[in-house]
């Protein structure tokens, strides 16, 4: 796919680009390139809400923080805040009334996919908003940005994004919370997601001070999820897979790739992978595929038939001793294949006490293998890595041709 179709200019990618462009790269044309709509989604469209009356509630709580540039002269300074943080800051706060009429002011029915749906998002958005209302009024946050969109290049490639809300620590650093309204979402998740370190970048190239936390906030459980910053090593790999899809971007390389996410694709129709059969061949290849599948079925039963046999033929032989069973046209031979095998963790310490770890620096059994047959390593080493080993002996039979056919 690609090549008559041209890319206006290399944009800059947000979470959801890049995301996209690594699940689909052609489903990442049709959004971003032929811009084609998608399909509304009510669990979208209730993010969308949740995230746009979170936004009015926390908005005049926002203090803004020292920007490294383009500040304007009407906003609250760093300082400012410094001298006003013992004592909270009297704003205009929202009335519990206020918030959920704000909710029915943003309220859209957009993707829904009957009444009753939409009617339990509505009122588990009532539930969410006041729970958490509730907690904000306990437990006043310091917001510096809300709803921020945040731009950079990080060396060499351009980002974006908007943060939903960056909140100064009590150290006086930076704390990135991205809200979630999402089913399930464990530590895991905050650890490993990689929009939380797009973000970090994205606000440590915009302000001055450092960013000391990065938090998933479940809102369906009042739990935030809290992980520490990331160093700049395990940011380095989410670079090169960045750099690699604006490579990919950029050499118009928009093949399909096709897996589960297809389900919610709304380009099926449009998809090469998902072009129909020709009704004129429609017949011949549903019977090609009939018989395959009948086949494949025979081949998992025989399998496993296969297996059974050549058990209860062990067990018989072990029973009598013998190894070799005549049948009426073969004779089955019992063969036996014996491998020693090491555990890398019981070996590696007795390896870095006699400086030879690297040896065994692939991290493979093969590895240790060698090194015990290898005569330059010290006996010595080589006899206590050798009884580290334990046996495996495995049994299988071959046939041989019987008396009658010899
Ligand atoms: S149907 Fe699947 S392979 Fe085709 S564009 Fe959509 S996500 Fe990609």
């Amino acid at each position: 796919m690609g090549g008559s179709l041209t890319v206006p200019s290399v944009p800059a990618l947000s979470y959801s680009s890049f995301r996209t462009y690594q699940e689909c790269p052609l489903r990442w044309r049709f959004l971003y390139v032929e811009k084609l709509p998608e399909a509304p989604r009510g669990y979208f469209t209730f993010g969308r809400v949740i995230h746009s009356v979170l936004e009015e509630l926390v908005a005049p709580l926002v203090v803004p923080s020292a920007r490294r540039a383009g500040e304007s002269d009407r906003q609250r300074t760093l300082d400012e805040w410094h001298v006003r943080s013992s004592t909270p800051t009297p704003v205009r706060w929202m009335s519990s009334e206020e918030l959920l009429a704000a909710y029915e002011r943003a309220w859209s029915s957009e993707g829904y996919t009957s009444p009753e749906e939409e009617s339990r998002y509505r009122a588990l958005g009532r539930e969410i908003l006041l729970r958490y209302y509730e907690f904000l009024v306990r437990d006043r946050p310091v917001p510096v940005a809300v709803e921020e969109h945040l731009e950079a290049r990080w060396d060499g490639i351009p980002i974006h994004g908007y943060i939903d809300r960056i909140d100064r620590t009590p150290a006086g650093g930076l704390e990135i919370v991205d809200y979630k309204t999402s089913r399930d979402l464990s530590n895991d998740d905050a650890r490993d997601s990689d929009q939380l370190s797009l973000y970090q970048v994205l606000v440590e190239s915009n302000y001055a001070e450092p960013v000391q936390g990065l938090t998933l906030y479940h809102l369906r459980s009042l739990t935030p999820l809290r992980t520490a910053p990331r160093e700049r090593g395990a940011l380095a790999g989410l670079h090169d897979r960045l750099g690699s899809a604006l490579d990919g971007i950029r050499a118009e390389a928009f093949e399909p790739a096709p897996g589960r996410h297809c389900a919610r694709c709304d380009f099926q129709d449009r998809c090469p992978e998902f072009r129909a059969v020709p009704t004129a061949d429609g017949e011949r290849l549903r019977s090609l595929v009939d018989r395959f599948e009948a086949l494949r079925a025979e081949e998992g039963r025989l399998e496993s038939e296969l297996r059974r046999t050549a058990e209860e033929l062990h067990r018989a032989a072990e029973e009598l001793g013998v190894h070799r069973v005549p049948g009426s046209r073969t004779v089955a031979v019992r063969r036996r294949e014996e491998a020693w095998q090491y555990s890398l963790d019981s070996v590696r310490p007795l390896l870095e006490r006699s400086g030879l770890a690297s040896r065994v620096s692939s991290g493979t059994p093969e590895d240790v293998r060698k090194l015990v047959r290898d005569p330059t390593v010290d006996p010595e080493v080589r006899r206590k890595v050798a009884e580290t080993a334990s046996r495996r002996v495995k049994w299988y039979w071959e046939l041989e041709a019987g008396p009658s056919e010899s």
